[in-house]
């Protein structure tokens, strides 16, 4: 089943994503978060993209990995870095392997190397991957969006044109960058909706586990609360607990309100899955008949 198709069921859709880990020994620890996320029932688990195509050997082998577990796979995807012929040689390859779902981004230049910059045989912005990849294949695609405006944007307004863009391109779903403050999440999605989007935007989650996540500038609202939890905390887990609970009592509030789904930015931790499913489970019922409808 695609992901676009999980979409139209009355079950809220619940992903993890996690990322190639740096150290190649550390992919052994992946594959057993995997064994411990797979009872939680994800309806699928997203695959970061190293920046400029860093990883493509360990990316494909995650997601490989992932068909043969029978968790759908969404295969992140970036244009930095490569011309058309090394993106289909990938997407052929993804496909081959049994992936379905595809999450096409432009992607951020690699550290210290300033402003993107487009391959001279690739592409400019995420909407002409997007459009290429419909073009050609049968995924299922995703895409990326901001809540609180992406910070390369001239104007919320000029991103959102640009989100259209991604949509009539052949966007089918949209995962949005992690945010805090539901209301704004609702904001942008009535807004999305008065500019005729009408796939389903997938809130994102972040799980904030400690406070040196504050070290460094996300480009989105952080609550003061959130942040003085977590710094104030007498110790790791104490933190841990703190941001736990703010993020627990996000997903609650959203799903509350409608959300379509939840996508959790866990970073190939267990910890944070399993205690916001469990605590919702509780409230609703996953195991069972799950979630609230949306
Ligand atoms: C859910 C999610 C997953 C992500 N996963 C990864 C990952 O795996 N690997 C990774 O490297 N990065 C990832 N990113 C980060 C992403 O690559 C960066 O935010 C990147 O800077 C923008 O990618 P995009 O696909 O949103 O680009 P685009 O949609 O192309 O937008 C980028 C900027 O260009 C502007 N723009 C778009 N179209 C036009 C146009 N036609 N004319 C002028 N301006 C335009 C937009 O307003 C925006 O400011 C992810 C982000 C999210 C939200």
């Amino acid at each position: 089943m695609t992901i676009a198709h999980l979409f139209g069921t009355p079950r809220p859709v619940l992903s993890f994503e996690v990322f190639p880990p740096k150290r190649d020994g550390d992919v052994e620890s992946l594959y057993r978060a995997f064994d411990e996320l797979a009872p939680l029932r994800p309806d699928y688990i997203s695959v970061t993209y190293g920046a400029g195509g860093s990883n493509v050997g360990l990316h494909h082998e995650i997601n490989a990995r992932l068909v043969r577990l029978g968790i759908t796979p969404l295969a992140h995807f970036t244009c930095v870095g490569q011309g058309r012929e090394a993106i289909r040689t990938q997407l052929d390859r993804l496909r081959d392997a049994g992936v379905r779902n595809v999450l096409a981004l432009r992607g951020d230049p690699p550290k210290g190397t300033g402003a993107f910059e487009p391959h001279p045989d690739g592409f400019r912005h995420a909407s002409e991957l997007i459009a290429y990849i419909r073009e050609r294949y049968a995924f299922c695609v995703g895409a990326a969006c901001y809540p609180e405006t992406h910070l390369e944007a001239t104007s919320p307004a000029d991103d959102l044109a640009h989100l259209v863009r991604k949509t009539r391109a052949g966007a089918d779903f949209l995962v949005t960058q992690m945010f805090f403050d539901n209301a704004a999440y609702f904001a942008f999605v009535r807004r999305c909706r008065e500019a005729g989007i009408t796939v389903p935007i997938q809130p994102g989650v972040m799980p904030v586990m400690t406070p040196k996540f504050f070290d460094r500038e996300w480009g989105v609202a952080v609550p003061a609360e959130l942040k003085r939890s977590l710094q104030e905390a007498a110790g790791a887990d104490e933190a841990a607990a703190s941001g736990l609970a703010f993020a627990i009592a996000q997903c609650r509030d959203l799903l509350a309100q409608g959300a379509p789904g939840l996508h959790l930015y866990i970073m190939n931790r267990v910890r944070p899955a399993r205690a916001i499913l469990k605590s919702l489970e509780g409230e609703s019922g996953r195991g069972g008949e799950s979630l609230p409808s949306k």
